[in-house]
């Protein structure tokens, strides 16, 4: 009978095993030791780090700033998802403002707290010990107390055949960026929701005809989205419609879109010279799943009516972990509690004012040079297509960045394109120009994206580079023609 029992609970503790070392694993990244000597010898730190710089990225920026805590922000894409947006009309005491405005004040609003924005990107964390480990694009390592991870999400792609070979030559997910490359021209739009007919209302000054595809039989966009549509004529909207492939080449782009319709099964095609992907999102959590815990569909798991994540200090917010509401208010206010929630943090474990004090020498400082990286002294501003066919045939090599004002990836990429400038001024020329002002710039080099970065050789195109690249790939590239 003994044996019997023995038997069972052998099987039993057996059978258990699997979960519980799925409880150890999960529990071993919650018991991180919140040492307060271990401040003493890390360098450089950082009180409260926000990665991010969109709507909840700012705003916990300017919580964590205003709390008199050391706040850097690591600022990624600046001003996220509203950079790219035009009119909001549903920022809760913000009527009618352009969204890149809104993200100016908001920045703004957390530097005169005292927050310090790095024009750089996270390649790399280690939040196996705290202070937590976080390197940078630029190779900065920082060590934070708190850190809120701010980081939006990206837009979706359909995965049709033709969408990633014309990607920046007609397929793009950014109509702020790309629609004056399609004056007069025709173009879809794919996706039901408020960013559809938020790109296609921006695409139908410039466009001669804009058609929305929808997959189901409605728009998912709110009503008040949706009437907007009534007060232009050139927008029409196909429902039960999906791309079935995207075809063109590297000389035109994009030429035509193979459609069919979902309830008839009838296809057909369409010709036009973009495609507009808004399809929604993915949430940017990559770099943290290794430590933290996220949800089915890559959504960061916060607890409760709090921003915590499951590890002790790191909290997060925005549509990083917001896979409900998904709105620019309600990231801001994730985004305050989740600077609260770090605060709190910090008080909760005596790391007060005094011991700040203590360890000041070791806090990180915005480098002066970054700033003056942003001035961009050997970057020439070419304003004429007469100036720019005269500089290069003056010149051995030639990098120019085409880009346009409203373009999110463009204010992305400056930053990277000026430090590279810097370092190669001895071998090439640097330039750039906005592609509205110089319209003919498109037309000459066959241009439907910005940012583009040309390579000429001798006064000959070389090579061309699509979206903000990262500072590696801009030196290699530069660097097969030295
Ligand atoms: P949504 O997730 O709201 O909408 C995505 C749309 O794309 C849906 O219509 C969906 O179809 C469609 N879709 C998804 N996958 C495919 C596919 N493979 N093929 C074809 N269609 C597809 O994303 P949005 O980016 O539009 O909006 C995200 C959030 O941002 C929302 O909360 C929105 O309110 C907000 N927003 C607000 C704005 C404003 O107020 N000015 C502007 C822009 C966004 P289906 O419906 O069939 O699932």
């Amino acid at each position: 009978m003994i044996q019997k029992h023995m038997k069972f609970l052998v099987y039993s503790l057996m059978m258990l095993m699997p979960f519980g070392l799925i409880f150890f694993l999960y529990n071993r990244v919650a018991t991180i030791s919140i040492d307060i000597q271990k401040i003493y010898d890390k360098k450089p730190l950082v009180a409260l780090l926000v990665i991010g710089s969109g709507c909840a990225g700012d705003s916990a920026a300017v919580y964590g700033a205003r709390g008199n805590v050391k706040t850097v922000d690591i600022a990624g894409e600046p001003g996220g998802q509203l950079n790219g947006t035009t009119k909001v009309e549903n920022m809760p005491g913000l009527a009618n403002q352009l969204g890149p405005d809104i993200m100016q004040k908001l920045q703004k609003q957390a530097e005169d707290f005292g927050a310090e924005f790095v024009y750089d990107s996270v390649k790399e964390v280690d939040f196996s010990e705290w202070p937590y480990k976080v390197v940078t694009q630029d190779d900065k390592t920082l060590y934070a107390l708190t850190i809120v991870i701010a980081t939006g999400a990206s837009p979706l792609k359909l995965g049709v055949k033709g969408e990633a070979e014309l990607w920046g030559k007609g397929v793009t997910t950014c109509a702020i960026c790309d629609a004056p490359f399609h004056k007069g021209k025709e173009v879809v739009v794919i996706g039901g929701g408020d960013s559809a007919i938020e790109e296609a209302l921006q695409l139908s000054s410039y466009a001669s005809k804009v058609t929305i595809l929808v997959r189901k039989d409605f728009m998912r966009a709110a009503p008040t989205m949706q009437n907007r549509l009534k007060e232009v004529d050139n927008v029409v909207v196909l429902y039960n419609t999906e791309v079935q492939e995207i075809i063109g080449n590297d000389e035109d782009g994009v030429t035509t879109v193979h459609i069919i319709n979902n309830k008839t099964n009838v296809t057909s095609s369409m010709s036009v010279s973009g495609v507009f992907l808004a399809i929604g999102h993915v949430p940017n959590s990559q770099l943290f799943k290794k430590f933290i815990k996220v949800d089915a569909d890559g959504y960061i798991v916060t607890k409760g009516r709090s921003q915590k994540t499951s590890l002790p200090g790191v909290f997060a917010a925005g549509d990083v972990e917001d896979k409900v509401y998904r709105q620019a208010g309600v990231a801001a206010g994730s985004g305050i509690r989740a600077a609260l929630d770090a605060l709190a943090f910090l008080q909760e474990h005596g790391i007060n004012a005094s011991i700040m004090q203590k360890v000041e020498e070791n806090f990180f400082t915005l480098q002066k040079h970054s700033k003056s990286v942003h001035a961009g002294p050997v970057i020439f501003k070419i304003t004429t297509m007469a100036d720019f066919e005269l500089l290069k045939t003056q010149q051995a090599v030639v990098v120019v960045d085409v880009y346009t004002d409203p373009c999110p990836s463009c204010k992305v990429l400056m930053p990277t394109f000026e430090k590279v400038a810097q370092k190669f001024a001895d071998s090439a020329t640097f330039i750039k120009i906005n592609a509205n002002e110089v319209s003919e710039i498109a037309r000459s080099y066959q241009i439907s994206t910005v940012p583009t970065i040309l390579l000429l050789k001798n006064g000959n195109l070389v090579d061309r580079l699509n979206g903000a690249v990262e500072e590696s790939e801009l030196r290699t590239f530069i660097q097969q023609v030295l």
